[in-house]
């Protein structure tokens, strides 16, 4: 593991990024290893929601009956579960957001929270995968880990969601000059340098 980037002053470098990429694309995989890497908590929409699933909140049984669907979860939901983890009192400076914004909604509430707290996004990294890879990686998944929504039936309203809601953000932020796009084939050690590279060149490595 690379050691964290950090300041002249040493405390590490102010890294806001979002992971912006399909269903199997690899989002967690790479977000972890950014987070590692810029020192920055890993912020996984995914991950928050199966806790509260898991701990049986009020919350939790709620998100349930979309993540079981396939379905994005109410943005009112999700924009409060990211709230409680980045806007504590003082907001975090750094984090690698994974699979939020999801949404047009979620995106505009995630961009008035940025520029209220001066914490903009500095680089949304969109990862590219063709689609039938998509699948053969999420059904390996679901044989290693049993994720309940990995299954084929409920991935394929999973990847349908994304087309029409989530890709469409793409564009939201290719207007903001904020877009990277990295090829997401291949080993992830070798994927994570493509992200790293093309930080560099928004100048975000170090
Ligand atoms: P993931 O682990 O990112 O694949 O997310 C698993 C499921 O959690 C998704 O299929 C959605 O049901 C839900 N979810 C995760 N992030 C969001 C989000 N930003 N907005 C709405 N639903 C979400």
């Amino acid at each position: 593991m690379r050691h964290c980037i950090r300041g002249p002053d040493l405390t590490p470098t102010a890294v806001r990024l979002l992971l912006l990429a399909p269903p199997g694309a690899g989002k967690g995989t790479q977000g972890r290893r950014l987070a590692a890497h810029f020192c920055a908590p890993h912020i996984a929409t995914g991950d928050l929601l199966r806790e509260q699933v898991a701990a049986g909140t009020p919350l939790g049984i709620e998100a349930r009956r979309y993540m079981d669907a396939g379905e994005l979860v109410p943005d009112l939901l999700v924009v409060s579960l990211v709230g409680a983890r980045i806007g504590a009192d003082p907001p975090l400076t750094s984090f690698v957001l994974d699979g939020y914004p999801r949404s047009e909604a979620q995106a505009e509430a995630a961009l008035e929270w940025g520029v209220d707290h001066h914490r903009s996004l500095h680089a949304v990294i969109n990862l590219r995968v063709a689609a039938h890879d998509l699948v053969e990686r999420i059904l390996t998944r679901r044989r290693e880990t049993g994720r309940a929504d990995d299954d084929a039936a409920t991935l394929g309203e999973r990847l349908r969601v994304y087309e029409s809601t989530t890709a469409p953000l793409l564009d939201f932020y290719r207007r903001r000059n904020i877009l990277v796009e990295v090829d997401g084939n291949g080993e992830p050690d070798v994927v994570f340098d493509r992200i790293l590279e093309a930080l560099d060149e928004l100048g975000l490595r170090s």
